[in-house]
């Protein structure tokens, strides 16, 4: 075997990965021998289903995973376990709340010492093929994992070249990854796609001695500790990245490996698959507005993206070859022509294709229906906010009153939304918080989003700059735990970072009461009551003979049954499109006096069918027939979920806690 890619833990089980699928698929084409490896499945099958899953659910800024593989990656770096625990428990109290922290700490040390006999594992299944490069990707908690496998790989053959990329590899993370740890052989900084053939065949031809530097200043090679790291004018922090010209030439991903894996899996009845597709990098509105807290594309925010003939023909190769037609795009944001071009082509494919996209906020109507004819069930549009004063300090591109219009129009065609309102922004004023309480209830029968503390990314203009938004950033204080680097060097790694001397927002967000945040406290609470409640209320209005009859079950509402007719009726209509007040006194100009407009206004806000936001006045009332929700989410994102009951056989098997016993 040339090359064997592999997926370290902690990934999604639930899917293959996009990064290796590509560059496998590429590396084929060229005629190199290669085989995609998942030990990420492994990794479940080994310690468990049920544990896989508690990590896997961690948000990756609070390291577990990375600090589970530490002991193994660095077997001379013994921190302070206890002040590892005490700080994690600190800044997020739920992540032991199953087990107690005793309990939870136990079973993280435990596990922590069974990670070198699954390392070994892992490099004997991977020796076992013979390979000549063993390439990893590294996104979210798959870096310390991955440099646990290269070191024991090292000792066990250094006869194998390694080879690393993925988010986590960009610009200076990638050099102080590279330079600290000399057993990672070749690392990329940025997007490999354009290179990978002729990189790999040159490190086959020469082994570690290659110098492939030519092809690109993103890579770093074992000469470079020596001769010192290439530079880039064009990056923020000094070093190169490799960015594709375009995604033209790009194959469709190559996930034969893992539904063969998958198919012989301990878990393969647990587990739905999904497919990640890709139809653009980078982002149009970043290229131009850098949202000030998005780290998303480190230094690739330039936009590119693929033909809509090639998406469409993406989506059926894989389709048809894997049987499986749930959909979720990694793109960042979806490209706004492909309202007419692509995805009126989704709409041929059969019901059952499910697609998750990546949105802009300020969408039409039309264009929402144009999502659901498509399959778009699922959509992330990047609300944020329902403060446009917030929405103008992020840079955000879109205002409050069209962030509501969106859920209304999301609710009324059956689009699932998924967002959050992200709080402890610098400049924003508690007070704003106090007023969004006071709407949130109107809101009880339009999805409810997520509550979380703003978190500050490397490559977000917040890191980039902190000075010029008034803020004394740092790495976050867990990093120490698990990287044996100084300080200076972990603030090169680290992706996450704190304010100085500050509680971070997500600890904040805990507490009753939120010291010193009335407002965002309000608010808190306002969200937690609309979650609770939803789906449960309804507003909507049907038309029996002339009339629309309105039923309102919002906790809010001031009685449950309403007729709605006259003036009233048109004034409520023509608030659909959330009009000012000037557009919609033009608009019912014809059929009715301003004083019956004004008096029809005042008696639908009273009503709370009607309220105004930025100056824009929304009906909030959805029309029957409505769209259905997807009844399941889930399946368009993959899942792993006890299975339906049948007999089986076995009576161990289907149990989540099993695992593979290891030779
Ligand atoms: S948050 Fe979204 S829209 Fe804003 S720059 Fe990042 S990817 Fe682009």
């Amino acid at each position: 075997m040339d090359v064997c890619l592999v997926n370290m833990p902690i990934a999604a089980v639930q899917r293959p990965s996009l990064a290796l699928g590509l560059l496998g698929a590429m590396l084929k084409r060229d005629g190199i021998s290669t085989k995609i490896l998942y030990p990420d499945l492994w990794f479940a099958e080994y310690f468990g289903l049920r544990f896989y899953r508690k990590l896997y659910h961690t948000r990756p800024e609070d390291l577990l995973a990375e600090w589970l593989f530490a002991g193994t990656a660095f077997p001379d770096f013994e921190p302070d376990h206890d002040r590892f625990f005490e700080r994690l428990f600190a800044r997020n109290e739920k992540i032991c709340h199953e087990e107690g922290p005793e309990a939870f700490k136990a079973m993280m040390l435990e596990s922590r010492e069974k990670v070198p006999d699954f390392i070994d594992w892992v490099i004997r299944e991977i020796l076992a093929l013979s390979p000549r490069i063993v390439g990893c990707t590294s996104m979210f908690q798959q870096h310390v994992a991955t440099l646990a496998l290269f070191r024991r790989l090292r000792e066990s053959d250094p006869s194998v070249v390694t080879m690393m990329g993925g988010p986590n590899c960009e610009t200076v993370m990638g050099k102080t990854t590279h330079q600290s740890f000399p057993w990672v052989d070749y690392l990329v900084s940025g997007e490999a796609d354009a290179f990978i053939a002729p990189l790999c065949r040159e490190i086959l031809d020469k082994g570690h001695g290659a110098d492939p530097s030519h092809l690109s200043d993103g890579i770093f090679t074992p000469a470079h500790r020596e001769t010192g790291y290439p530079v880039s004018a064009h990056s923020l922090d000094g070093l190169p990245r490799a960015t594709s010209a375009s995604l033209g030439d790009l194959p469709p991903p190559d996930y034969d490996d893992y539904f063969e894996e998958l198919s012989g899996s301990l878990f393969k009845n647990w587990i739905t698959p999904n497919l990640l597709i890709e139809a653009s990098r980078g982002c149009w509105w970043g290229e131009k507005h850098h949202c000030t807290f998005c780290g998303l594309n480190g230094e690739g925010m330039v936009y590119r993206s693929k033909t809509a003939d090639q998406v469409h023909e993406e989506i059926d190769t894989l389709a048809r070859k894997y049987k499986v037609t749930n959909f979720e795009a990694v793109d960042n944001i979806l490209r706004m022509d492909y309202f007419t071009t692509l995805l009126p082509r989704l709409e041929d494919l059969p019901e059952d294709y499910l697609f998750f996209f990546e949105t802009k906020s300020n969408l039409k109507r039309t264009q929402i229906q144009q999502l659901r004819r498509s399959g778009a069930r699922y959509i992330q549009p990047g609300i944020e906010s329902l403060d446009s004063r917030v929405l103008k300090l992020i840079d955000k591109g879109a205002q409050a009153w069209q962030n509501v219009q969106l859920l209304k129009n999301c609710r009324q065609n059956g689009i699932w939304v998924s967002w959050s309102m992200i709080v402890g922004f610098p400049g924003e004023e508690d007070e704003w918080y106090a007023k969004m309480a006071e709407f949130i209830p109107l809101l009880a029968h339009l999805q409810p989003g997520g509550f979380i503390g703003l978190r500050y990314d490397r490559f977000s203009p917040y890191v980039n700059d902190p000075e010029a938004f008034g803020l004394e950033l740092a790495p976050s204080e867990l990093y120490p735990y698990v990287y044996p680097l100084t300080q200076e060097k972990i603030a090169d790694q680290a992706y996450f970072f704190v304010e100085k001397n500050k509680p971070n927002f997500f600890t904040t967000l805990v507490q009753t009461p939120i010291p010193g945040h009335p407002g965002i406290e309000a608010a808190r609470d306002a969200f937690r009551k609309w979650r609770r409640e939803w789906p449960g209320p309804e507003l909507c209005a049907r038309e029996v003979g002339g009339e629309i009859h309105l039923r309102d079950t919002r906790p809010c509402a001031v009685t449950e049954q309403h007729r709605i007719t006259g003036t009233d009726r048109l004034a409520l209509e023509a608030c659909d499109t959330a009009p000012t007040q000037a557009r919609l006194m033009e608009t019912l100009a014809q059929d009715a006096t301003p004083q019956d407009i004004t008096d029809a206004l005042a008696r639908l806000i009273a009503n709370k069918f009607i309220f105004e936001l930025d100056g824009r006045l929304i009906s909030l009332v959805l029309n029957e027939p409505m769209e259905s929700m997807p009844s399941d989410r889930l399946p368009t994102f993959g899942a792993v979920m006890a299975p339906q009951a049948a007999p089986r056989d076995d009576p161990n098997e289907d149990n989540e806690d099993q695992s593979r016993k290891v030779a």
